[in-house]
């Protein structure tokens, strides 16, 4: 039961995951940004109004991550239209987003490690300023 549910949430690739690069944002004093927008397409993760970046953490099952994902064994024709059907959507939303200003960074759910912290702070950082510059 618990198990099932531990990996329901897990699988989801949000919750505990955004929670990792909220704190991180925090910590590193990044201000001005807003979770889960919905009036954008694609309900952003986090959005940087200002500097017109938007940030989406991609679970790696959902979203196919070439390092994780792994093929279920079973229901494999469901699973793959589902991650064909996922993916399509990621680029029309990300199209969509670039056609009206804004700046759209992906983060892997795999790569909100701890350790990882500071390379990915830099890469928010950098499109902040980029886009400062316009
Ligand atoms: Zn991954």
């Amino acid at each position: 039961m618990r198990s099932n549910l531990m990996r329901a949430v897990k699988n989801r690739g949000s919750k505990s995951t955004e929670w990792v690069l909220r704190s991180a944002l925090c910590r590193a004093g990044l201000r001005g940004w807003q979770m889960h927008v919905e009036s954008l397409p694609g309900t952003p993760d986090f959005v940087f109004t200002e500097h017109r970046v938007t940030i989406f953490v991609d679970g790696c099952f959902w979203h196919g991550c070439g390092r994780c994902y792994r093929r279920p064994i079973t229901n494999r024709s469901y699973w793959d239209n589902k991650l064909e059907m996922n993916r399509a959507r990621d680029r029309r939303v990300d199209r969509l987003l670039r056609r009206r200003g804004w700046r759209v960074i992906h983060i892997w759910q795999h790569e909100l490690t701890r350790g990882n912290e500071e390379r990915l702070l830099k890469r928010i950082e950098q499109a902040l300023a980029s886009s400062a510059r316009n």
